[in-house]
């Protein structure tokens, strides 16, 4: 194949696939100091074979977007956001967290660095950004790496469902994603590892993905592969699962004060109970990647409970994400702070 270049690209058909786009950001952490960081043409890396990062998974990722608006700038959508987050992640596996500033300075680096990468407005696809952290070098026990790279590559990315929001199917796992006091909480690389066997039977089995239930009980919803869950009941109440080892989606904050601020919704973050499903008129899955994806049905050991917005996306599901959407892309207000302009 020849390589993609942003003349060449047919925007419209883009997938969630990698392409290399050319530039990336790198940050070495050595002799217990971040030097500074720079871009770099290269997309691989070279470590010793004793990397932590290799042998006991000692890394943690973000994902966030940038986007094409009307006028043409580019913007990015909550990294402050990324940045707490990924200092978490990096706190958890007693790695160097990159500096939240710095991380905040690399993104838009790099993506001024790919701006011609950036789809064009209107095409629904957007620049996928992949901030990443591992430990590196001579070590053989298990214990923390005392070398990091932090780095910062970017691939255009299509909307999720070309044909706007059609409604999946969902199984419930049998597997768990996360341990009741485990990792569950931070984005790091351990979890999806493991979680690929889940997703990997539900996606044989015909659905979209696996929904995890808590891993102490199996009797509430977690969240699935990599969103988290949402329910709208009868009420017009947005419900959306409370526990220790749910990812904390910042998709999922958002909607949340959408739902409220602009929707008029109550909310709430709480025990969601599988045998309490039927409450719910309107499902989906929320993260960055797919904004929000409809639920049409959950099934668990054999039985399957079908929403009432099955065939068709649910009406306040549809203005969640239409909201969102909008001002990611610019053409709705957004809420002080959460639009960054790439200068
Ligand atoms: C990244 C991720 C999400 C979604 O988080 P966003 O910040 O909304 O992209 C949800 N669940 C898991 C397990 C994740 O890794």
């Amino acid at each position: 194949m020849t390589k993609q270049t942003p003349e060449t690209i047919d925007w419209s058909t883009l997938g969630f696939n990698y392409i290399d786009t050319g530039m990336s950001f790198r940050a070495k952490f050595r002799n217990g100091k971040w030097e500074p960081g720079k871009l770099s043409k290269d997309n691989t890396v070279r470590m010793s074979e004793a990397s932590p990062v290799l042998h006991y998974g000692q890394a943690c990722f973000e994902g966030l977007k940038a986007y094409r608006t009307k006028e043409g700038d580019i913007q990015l959508f909550r990294p402050d956001q990324n940045a707490k987050r990924m200092k978490k992640s990096a706190e958890q596996l007693l790695m160097e967290a990159y500096p939240e500033d710095q991380f905040i300075a690399a993104i838009h680096q790099v993506v001024k660095a790919n701006a011609d990468w950036v789809p064009p407005y209107g095409t629904g696809a957007s620049l996928y950004i992949r901030p990443f952290l591992y430990g590196e070098g001579d070590i053989i026990g298990v214990q923390p790496a005392k070398k990091y790279t932090f780095s910062v590559f970017v691939t255009p990315v299509g909307p999720y469902f070309k044909d706007g929001l059609l409604p999946q199917a969902f199984l419930v796992s049998e597997y768990d994603r996360a341990a009741p006091r485990g990792t569950g909480a931070v984005k790091v690389g351990g979890n999806y590892a493991s979680s690929y066997l889940a997703g990997k039977e539900a996606k044989d089995q015909g659905f979209a993905d696996a929904i995890f239930l808590d891993p102490a009980t199996h009797t509430k919803i977690e969240e699935i592969g990599s969103s988290n869950f949402f329910g709208i009941t009868k009420d017009k109440v947005f419900v959306t699962p409370a526990s220790p080892s749910i990812l904390p989606s910042i998709t999922k904050y958002s909607l949340l004060w959408i739902a409220e601020k602009r929707l008029g919704l109550k909310t709430v973050e709480k025990e969601v109970y599988l045998d309490e499903i039927d409450q719910f008129v309107e499902a989906g899955a929320m993260g960055t990647a797919a904004v929000i994806t409809p639920i049409s049905s959950i099934t668990y050991q054999g039985k399957t409970h079908l929403f009432s917005a099955e065939k068709e996306t649910g009406p306040i599901t549809q203005s969640l994400y239409e909201e969102l959407v909008g001002i990611q892309f610019g053409d709705i207000e957004a809420p002080e702070g959460w639009i960054q302009i790439i200068q």
